[in-house]
């Protein structure tokens, strides 16, 4: 009985060995060191062996178990390392490449941070985002706009001409606000027409730390039939509480843009003070945060939008203005001026 346990013994020993596959190794396992295996088989025969000659054997039997689990475990570990070999053939590593983490990854301007913040909650009321140039053409930036060349609106919003560079629509200038793709947008999509413009825009400004030459705007406008001063106040005070709390109340009050009429100055409650007065809103207790008015006729014309059948407002929001006053930044040449040690801050 010895024998037979030592032969099966070998015989497991010299077939695990051989076989280099972990799911044939699971197999030959349950054939031999099952329940119903051949070694359990074996131990039955036990039970026929008297006293002494059944300890032998059954220490026999315990040290051929051992042996062959022992067995075992070395044929799985060499099954596993030829896996991860036929893994290598296939799948090659490149050791140059930077490892994971190993390198500071940047992260969004504050400036874009607000923006894309503004563009999720303008398409949530069904506005198309739209992209416009920022080299434009004079009659889009200002003749479209009601802003003939002899109108004195032009000295309030002086740019950057294109020296010797003229379009299809005359000079061609550094975009003074995003107002500048209105009329590109009535153009191309027609009425009814809910859309926003966020980008940069361009002014000939001495910069010191509340003016600067480049700066960001977000331009929104809307035309259908019907459209009146209510839903122009109705959307901004949406923007409003969802920029500065839901307690922020909106004051407009007359302004003159040459492309509404009416127009208005658009003023939030000072999310500071709420009103008080602090030194933030300069003792007002409002912060301006907007411009915005009905679309004047002529600009609806220019658009190729009938004024006796649409209406329409726009507005237009400083983004630069409205990061300032959402971090406290006290001088806006910080926002271009690319400085790590201020962006890190965000
Ligand atoms: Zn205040």
């Amino acid at each position: 009985m010895k024998d037979q346990f030592e032969q099966l013994k070998d015989d497991v020993i010299a077939a695990a060995t051989k076989i280099a596959d972990r799911d044939a190794l699971e197999r030959l396992r349950v054939e031999f060191l099952g329940r119903k295996g051949k070694l359990a088989e074996l131990m039955k025969g036990m039970a026929t062996l008297a006293g002494e000659e059944r300890k032998l054997i059954g220490a026999v039997a315990n040290e051929v178990k051992s042996a062959v689990e022992a067995a075992f475990v070395e044929a799985e570990k060499k099954a596993e390392r030829g896996e991860r070999y036929e893994r290598g053939e296939t799948e090659r590593v490149d050791v140059t490449e930077p490892a994971i983490g190993s390198r500071p990854r940047g992260h969004l301007h504050p400036v874009t941070q607000v923006r894309e913040d503004l563009e999720d909650l303008f398409t949530s009321m069904g506005f198309i985002v739209a992209d416009g140039p920022e080299l434009e053409s004079d009659y889009f930036n200002f003749t479209a706009l009601n802003i003939p060349p002899t109108h004195p609106a032009r000295d309030m919003q002086d740019t950057f001409y294109v020296e010797g560079a003229h379009g299809s629509n005359g000079e061609v200038v550094m975009r003074t606000h995003t107002s500048s793709q209105q009329i590109r947008a009535m153009r191309a999509y027609g009425t009814p027409l809910r859309t926003v413009t966020p980008g940069r825009c361009f002014r000939n400004e001495a910069t010191d730390v509340r003016h600067e030459h480049t700066f960001h705007q977000l331009d929104g406008m809307v035309v259908d039939k019907g459209i009146s001063f209510a839903h122009m106040k109705g959307v901004l005070g949406i923007v409003a509480k969802h920029l500065y709390g839901p307690e922020t109340k909106i004051r407009l009050r007359p302004k003159f843009y040459p492309f509404v009429e009416p127009g208005v100055n658009g003023e939030v409650t000072c999310y500071l003070c709420k009103g008080e007065g602090c030194r933030l809103c300069k003792k007002s207790g409002w912060l301006e945060v907007f411009g915005a008015g009905m679309i004047h006729p002529n600009v609806l014309r220019e658009g190729g939008v009938d004024p006796g059948v649409y209406s329409g407002f726009a507005f237009g929001f400083g983004l630069t203005r409205l990061v300032m006053l959402k971090y406290g930044i006290d001088d806006i040449r910080h926002l271009e001026g690319g400085d790590l040690r201020f962006l890190n801050q965000f």
